[in-house]
Formats: structure tokens, sequence, C-alpha cells
């Protein structure tokens, strides 16, 4: 459920679409237009070269006229018009034509080129037969597929062709001739405009398309190639995502799929209005059935849920997925509390023949069945909202809100049959607090706002103070006081309480040292040391450390452990008891008889002291029965050397039968409650009489 995992997978997901979509773009644009504008630039170069040699040629026709008109020469004017240039006229300046020969097929469509090839200033115009070349603002224009429209036109000079030529021959005579008219100017300001060819052979033409297609086809192939890889990516991607998103054992989704999924199906538009129910589904007592049964047939059987579980769900806007060994996520659709609990009901009848096998036995399955018990948490999502109007969710917590439903079930007693607990306002305030007691907590500590509680113990006729114990108090300026079972467990949660237990010893230890230096009569005193510390390894020498920086004689420090740690890591906890033990501390086993049994504990453990838990000593069990079982507990202390002490001692009663059973300490309201330490010290310096 590592939200880090999942920002990191949508990131490599969003982020590889990206660059590759973008990265094929830019190839595929910018190769295409560097070889076609390179292609381009190579033709109306070589045009540009042929235009300039046809000025030069019509340049030089002008002078031959010129010479002509000025000496009134018919023999040169001869060669002018019957060799060198059969169709041109001259216009003054006026514009009124003063000669003109051949076929005039002139137009005034052109201008001046520009200079970006060098060429000289001239006007070009287009010719009105034969529009090969044409002129446009941006210059000149040359028509695609030339050689096409010319072969379809029939304009190739195939005249000239003859029998017997060869191929090449013939090839090279194949030109393209495009005909233009440029004009220069005769020196008494009149305008020569005369018929220029521009003249391609096919051949270059055909090599031109040759190369234009070649570079466009190493283009297209490399385009080719990278869409090849950017679609092998994108199917390995799926694959993988696949990967991600399945889970092993029910073949559905898993939590990243749920994540995802519901993330999409709570955002959309079109879900806006409706209220949906995250539910967090729980098979009660799996471990039972697969310790029974197998692993193999446990996993079997969570296939088998998820089966049932996915169809019950309408397809496209619900989702389950399977987040742990024994639980399940569900989005549904929900109307109502009411309409959530139908569905639950509806389910759990689905599932509750769910190990019954459909048809043939499957083998290695026993014939007796499990009947299950499910529980569910449940948070209803409602619809987002502004100034009263639906509107589209803008953020889809479905961690939040799966958590939300997964404390909701944590109400449910794991004795509870199958039930249902919906996450409500008193939760939420709940939650509210655990994360403001998180935000306050180091604050709190830094500012020394825990303060140090001593509740004394005494012999059961009060006749000595024999100990205490040292209980934390939160003196809020926020929030005023907070007793410890408002924050001890919220740190527990959240680690903190490591912090807490360090804190405690080294007030207790500091106290004790302070009121030996006063010659006060010091009695051990003992501090609770929470399961999570338990689990360090150094634990005994971070103890021995703190307390000897401070120079508090051991004897004086005891270490409260609590029964339920006795279940974790046996063989550290040993070691670590039996090192505090070697340093000279003494250690105790808190609560004991208040939860699961820890006589086995006792078997293994060389501990001190065996506090017997307030339950003992409460409820309407039969007197008779409860003092058998306190007796007998003495009894078993006694015989392990260890010392005992009753807690939550409230009646004098009570007292008088620890007495007599031999109860060392009692350690109850009845005789003081946990008290600030300067009410504890006025009780250090109390005598007490041992009554008759
Ligand atoms: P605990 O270690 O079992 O502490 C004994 C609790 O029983 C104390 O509650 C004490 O005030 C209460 N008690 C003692 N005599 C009587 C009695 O005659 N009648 C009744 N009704 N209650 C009695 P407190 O101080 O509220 O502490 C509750 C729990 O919080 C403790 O249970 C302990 O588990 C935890 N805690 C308190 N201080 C610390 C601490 O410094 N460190 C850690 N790790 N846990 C602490
Ligand atoms: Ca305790
Ligand atoms: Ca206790």
């Amino acid at each position: 459920m590592a939200s880090s995992k999942e920002k990191s997978f949508r990131r490599i997901k969003k982020s590889y679409t990206w660059f590759s979509v973008i990265s094929l773009i830019l190839f595929f644009l910018i190769s295409a237009a560097v070889i076609n504008g390179a292609l381009i630039f190579f033709v109306l170069y070589s045009v540009n070269a042929k235009l300039d040699s046809q000025y030069a040629i019509i340049d030089h026709m002008a002078n031959i006229y010129e010479e002509s008109v000025r000496n009134n020469d018919a023999t040169l004017r001869d060669v002018l018009i019957i060799k060198e240039c059969p169709d041109f006229f001259v216009l003054d300046k006026n514009g009124k034509e003063l000669e003109r020969h051949g076929k005039n097929t002139y137009t005034t469509t052109g201008g001046q080129l520009g200079t970006l090839f060098g060429h000289k200033d001239y006007l070009v115009y287009e010719d009105a037969e034969n529009k090969l070349l044409l002129f446009t603002d941006g210059g000149l224009v040359i028509p695609a597929p030339i050689p096409l429209y010319h072969k379809a036109n029939q304009q190739l000079n195939t005249d000239e062709v003859k029998a017997g030529d060869s191929l090449e021959d013939i090839d090279d005579r194949e030109v393209v001739t495009m005909p233009v008219w440029i004009e220069t100017g005769l020196s008494d300001g009149s305008r020569f405009i005369a018929k220029g060819q521009i003249q391609i052979r096919f051949a270059d033409f055909i090599i031109f398309l040759i190369v234009f297609m070649c570079l466009n086809l190493i283009v297209l192939l490399l385009l080719v190639i990278r869409l090849i890889k950017l679609i092998s990516g994108f199917i390995r991607r799926k694959q993988m995502t696949e990967l991600f998103l399945v889970d092993d054992v029910t073949k559905g989704n898993n939590w990243m799929a749920f994540l995802l999924k519901g993330e999409r199906i709570l955002k959309k538009r079109k879900n806006a209005g409706r209220r949906y129910a995250m539910i967090h589904l729980v098979i009660v007592e799996y471990r039972n059935y697969c310790m029974c049964h197998s692993l193999e047939e446990g996993q079997r059987l969570l296939f088998r849920i998820s089966c049932v579980i996915e169809e019950s769900l309408s397809k496209k806007e619900e989702l389950s997925a399977h987040v742990s060994s024994s639980s399940f996520a569900l989005l549904i659709e929900a109307e109502n509390d009411d309409a959530v609990k139908e569905r639950f009901d509806q389910l759990l009848k689905e599932l509750k023949n769910v190990d019954i096998p459909q048809g043939k036995k499957q083998p290695g399955h026993s014939d007796t069945f499990h009947i299950f018990r499910f529980q569910a948490g449940v948070q209803i999502i409602e619809p987002d909202t502004v100034d009263g109007k639906v509107v589209k969710r803008k953020d889809a917590r479905i961690e939040y809100y799966y958590n939300n439903a997964v404390t909701a079930k944590s109400t449910l007693g794991t004795t509870d049959d199958d039930g249902i607990a919906f996450f409500d306002s008193q939760l939420m305030e709940e939650e509210r607090w655990i994360e403001t007691v998180k935000e306050h907590q180091q604050k709190a500590l830094d500012n020394e706002e825990f303060v140090v509680y001593y509740q004394p113990k005494y012999s059961p006729d009060k006749s000595e103070l024999i100990g205490a114990e040292a209980l934390i108090r939160w003196q809020s300026p926020d929030f005023g006081f907070v007793p410890p079972g408002r924050f001890i467990p919220v740190f527990e949660k959240n680690g903190f309480i490591t912090h807490i237990d360090h804190y405690m010893i080294c007030h207790v230890a500091k106290d004790q040292k302070k009121w030996l230096d006063a010659g006060m009569r010091c009695v051990p005193v003992s501090v609770n040391v929470s399961r999570a510390h338990f689990a360090e390894s150094d634990l005994a020498d971070q103890i021995l450390n703190m307390i000897d920086s401070i120079g508090t004689p051991h004897n004086l420090i005891e270490i409260e452990l609590t029964e339920s740690a006795f279940f974790d890591d046996k063989n550290a906890i040993i070691e670590t008891i039996e090192r505090l033990k070697s340093y000279g501390f003494s250690v105790s086993m808190d609560d004991f008889g208040s939860g699961y049994s820890s006589l086995n504990s006792l078997k293994d453990m060389n501990l001190d002291v065996l506090k017997l838990d307030a339950d003992f000593f409460r409820g309407d069990a039969d007197p008779a029965r409860k003092e058998v079982v306190v007796s007998e507990a003495i009894r078993l202390a006694k015989r392990l050397n260890m010392r005992t002490v009753a807690e939550g001692v409230e009646e004098k009663e009570q007292v008088e039968f620890l007495k007599q059973q031999g109860c060392d300490m009692i350690q109850g309201y009845y005789f003081a409650k946990p008290m600030p330490k300067e009410e504890y010290e006025e009780r250090m310096k109390e005598i007490y009489h041992v009554p008759d």
C-alpha cells in the first residue's frame, strides 16, 4: 500500500509515453524538414542558375538589337530575328510596343527575383501557354512533378530522336523545356522582353526524383523502426503494467490497480453525483482455515471469494481488489447506508457457501466444510459540492477512504458475528485526534509537557512504602490535561512511544538521584517500557547508559514489560531481560492475566516481579472463583521466586484477601492514586504504623 511506490509507478507510466511520443514527432518533423528543405534548395538553385544564363543570352540579344537599330544594320537584325531569338518585343518608356517578333505569349505575372542565389536584378514573367515556372509573392515556384506533367502533355523534344540513337542518347536529348519571359532595359529607356528557355534534362529529373524518394524512404524507414520500437515498448509496458496490477493469488486487481482504477471511477464526470461506498471486507479466521487445510487451499479459497465478489459488482463503475491475505477492498455504488447493508447481506449469502465445491469434489478437500464469517468496515463517499451544486470530484483519496473503512472495521470485536460498521463522525474525530497528536508530539516532548506521576506500591498492611510506578500525564497548553489512554495508544501506533520511554526513564532516574542526594528514603520505581521498544536489540545497554550518565543506583529502577510483549521475538526478549537483570535492574511482567495466557513465558523468563492485572479485581465474575485464580497466581509467583504486585485494588476486602494470600505489594486507589511528584515526596517521608 506504499503510496511512494504508486507515485513512481504513475511517473514511469506517464513520462515514458510522453517522451516516446514527443521524440518520435520531433524526429519525424526535423528529418523530413531537413531533407526536403535541402532538396528544394538544390532544385531552386539549379533553376536559378539556368535563369541567370538565359538572362545573359537575352541581354546579349538586346545589345545586338540596339546595335542593329543604331546602325540600321539589317544583317545584324536578321541574325537576331532568325537565329538568336525568334520571340521578342520592345516597349518604349510608356509601354507602347515598338517592335515585335514571333509569338507573344508573355504575361504580366512575374517580377524581380530575390537575391538569395546572388543573381542579377532582372524581371522575369510567366509564359501564358506553358506554365511550368510560376511566380508568386514569395518568388519562383516550380509546380510538382514536372516531368510527369510534361510527359502527359507530350512536350518532350522527341522529334529530335533519330533511328539508331542509343537509349543514352535519347535520354540526353529528352529535355523538359520551361519557357520564361525575361526583360532587360535598353540605353534609351525602352524595354527589351524576350522568351527564354530553361531546359532541364529529363534524366536529371529522374535522378532528382530517385534521390528525393530514397531520402524520404530512409526517413520513413527510420520512422517505422522508431514506431516498431515504440509499439513494442508500449506492449512491454502493458505487460509490465499487468504484472504490476494483477494479484498473484486471485488473478484479479491488486491494491495498485484498485488505487488507479478507483481514482478513475470517482473522478469521472458522469459519476460526480453518485454516492459510493468504500468497503474493507475481511474473512474472519482465514488463518485458522489455512492451518486446518493448507496455504494452497487457502489461496484457492481467496480465488473463489474474489470471483464471487467480482460477480456481485456492476461491471464498469464498481471495483474490487485483493488487498492482503484475508482482506478485500470494494468500491460500490451506494444510495444510502441501508443499500450498502443490503448489498453486504446479499454478498454474504453468496460467500457463505464458498467452501462447498460446486459439482465434483476437489482433490485433497475434506468432507467437512467451513462456514466463514465476514466483517466489513465502510466509508461512504459523498459527491463533491460547491455552493450546493454537485461538481466533478477533484481528488479521489482512495487510500484515505480505505483507511477509514479499516478503522470502522476495527471497531467490530473479533468475536462478533458477521458485522458491518460505518465510519462515522465519532471515528472521524478519533482520526483527527490521531493526526493532532502526531503534529504536537515532538513539540510537547521538547517543552517537557509530559509530566511524571507516581503511584505508590504499599505492603498490604500499608505499613511500608515498597515502591512506585511512574505513570505519564500530558499537561498540554493546547488541550489541557490529557490522560495516557488518549495518547499512549497513538504513540504506540506511530512509533513515538520509544521517545516517551526514554523520557520517562530519564526523568525517573533524575528524580530518584535528586531524592537520594537529599537524603530521602528512596524505593524502587517501575517504568513502563513499550513492547515496540523491546524489539531493539541494544535496549538494555541504552537504559544502562542513560541511567549511568545520571548516576542513579540500578536497584532503584524497575522495568515493566506488558504481558503481550512476550509474544514477540521470544529469544530477543529473554536476552534483553537477562541483560537488564545482570546490570542490576528488576524486571516485571505487567498486566499478568489480562490477555492471552503468559504462563508459558513465565517458564522461560527469569522475572523479578509479577503484576496481577486490575481485571482480577473488577467485573461480575464469581468472587469465589476469582479468589482461587488470584491465590494460585500468587502461589505460582512465589514458587518462581517472584514478588507480586496487585494492581487496581480499590476495596478493603480485596486488600484483606491479598494480605492473607501473601501478596507482597498493593498498587491501587484504595491506598493511593497516581500523584504529582511533590505529593509523592510527602508520601516518601510518611511513617506508617502497622495497624493492630
Ligand atoms: P498500566 O501500566 O497498567 O498502569 C496502571 C494503570 O492503572 C494506571 O492508569 C493507573 O492510574 C491505573 N490504576 C492504578 N490503580 C487503580 C485503581 O485502583 N483503580 C483504577 N480504576 N485504576 C487504577 P493510567 O495512569 O491511566 O495508565 C494507563 C496505561 O497507560 C498504563 O497502564 C500504561 O499501559 C500506559 N502508560 C502510562 N504511563 C506510561 C508510560 O510512561 N510509558 C508507557 N509506555 N506506558 C504508559
Ligand atoms: Ca504498568
Ligand atoms: Ca498494569
